[in-house]
């Protein structure tokens, strides 16, 4: 404690689905995600396990499609506002896939993937929406590129391909948590 003051860190936990941006490249995008695993259900430890390559998808039959997949995002976002870091940002996260923004390709190379814990059929959370706007705040003083407009969901760089943030995530209400961040206290793997 200084002054009164804690700085939030971000629980880091390393995921080996990684690798390197390409040379040169300025981050200037951060990309929003919904993601339940299994469908309908937000359990952290499955999302977690899935991203650190440690899943054992034999457990649930509903994720055995996941088998072998290697993805992940820079960070995850849990029902309670709750925030964690999965890839270092300097790295490049596998979380857009074949994707595309304002005529540039693969916006993993210069993108940050946020993962919000959610799906189309339960509205996201007050704290989700205030965490989100307070990590996206702190993420565009680290990387002045990052300007309001330069905040998509997947939907919108994948479209017809991925759905998500999708219909819950009210970009609207979003666009007004962005303005109410107050503390740009953040620490987090740059
Ligand atoms: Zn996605």
């Amino acid at each position: 404690m200084q002054n009164g003051h804690m700085e939030a860190r971000v629980p880091f936990l390393p995921s080996p689905h990684f690798n390197q941006r390409p040379e040169g490249v300025r981050i200037n995008l951060i990309v929003l995600h919904a993601i339940s695993l299994p469908p309908g259900t937000f359990d952290f430890s499955i999302v977690r396990d899935f991203f650190q390559g440690t899943l054992d998808t034999t457990v649930h039959r509903e994720l055995s499609t996941l088998a072998g997949l290697r993805v992940s995002a820079h960070f995850l976002v849990h029902r309670d506002g709750s925030i964690y870091q999965f890839v270092r940002c300097r790295d490049r996260a596998w979380h857009a896939g074949m994707s595309c923004w304002q005529g540039v390709e693969n916006c993993n190379d210069y993108s940050i993937g946020i993962e919000i814990m959610g799906d189309e059929q339960v509205p996201f959370t007050s704290a989700q929406y205030r965490e989100v706007a307070r990590l996206c705040r702190c993420l565009m003083q680290c990387y002045p590129d990052i300007t309001k407009e330069r905040i998509v969901g997947h939907q919108h760089v994948a479209p017809g391909r991925k759905w998500d943030p999708g219909r819950q995530w009210d970009w609207q209400r979003f666009k007004r948590s962005l303005c109410r961040v107050r503390r740009l206290d953040l620490v987090f793997m740059t």
